[in-house]
């Protein structure tokens, strides 16, 4: 099976010389092409710019700066459960058996970094920076549809209580 190709081209930050801002899905037929303000990861310079053709491209430098912070979050203690639902996969082999539900609890309480399939710069408990097992694995069962394809959120609501009964208080 042969390989289908894609090029791609970026711009630098016009501030920094760094980062790779994709530039490529702006080429088409309705050139030349304004875009942005767009903000480098790198700096927080904010730039925009022109798609003349596929070789020139004009970058300008805007007045704002996307400064970055952290910021401090808190769930305050509580007497229920608060659950997260999250998008998980197995590898499937015709001569391997399904994972279990132990393989499942070992790869979400023991094996891996919470903040690996919860997605936050730092998740601390009673000051442990990396508490791996302070998540719960509930079950997992086999993502059937998009949640979120165009339904209301009373629908999310549903299908997640079809999919985990136990999330009903
Ligand atoms: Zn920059």
């Amino acid at each position: 099976m042969k390989a289908h190709l894609s090029t791609k081209t970026y711009v630098s930050c016009p501030n920094c010389g760094k980062g790779e801002h994709l530039v490529s899905h702006l080429f088409d037929e309705r050139l030349p092409r304004a875009f942005g303000p767009w903000y480098c990861k790198h700096c927080g310079q904010s730039f925009s710019g022109t798609v003349k053709s596929e070789t020139d491209i004009d970058l300008k430098l805007n007045y704002e700066q996307s400064v970055k912070h952290a910021v401090l979050l808190m769930l305050p203690p509580r007497d229920k459960p608060l659950y997260f639902v999250i998008a998980g996969n197995e590898i499937r082999r015709p001569d391997k058996s399904p994972m279990t539900e132990d393989d499942w609890r070992f790869r979400y309480e023991s094996h891996q970094c919470p903040t690996n399939f919860i997605p936050v710069e730092c998740i601390i408990d009673d000051g442990d920076t990396d508490p791996h097992g302070v998540f719960e694995f509930v079950r997992a069962v086999e993502w059937v549809d998009e949640p979120n394809n165009g339904a209301s959120v009373d629908e999310n609501d549903s299908h997640y209580a079809k999919l985990f009964p136990e999330i009903e208080a």
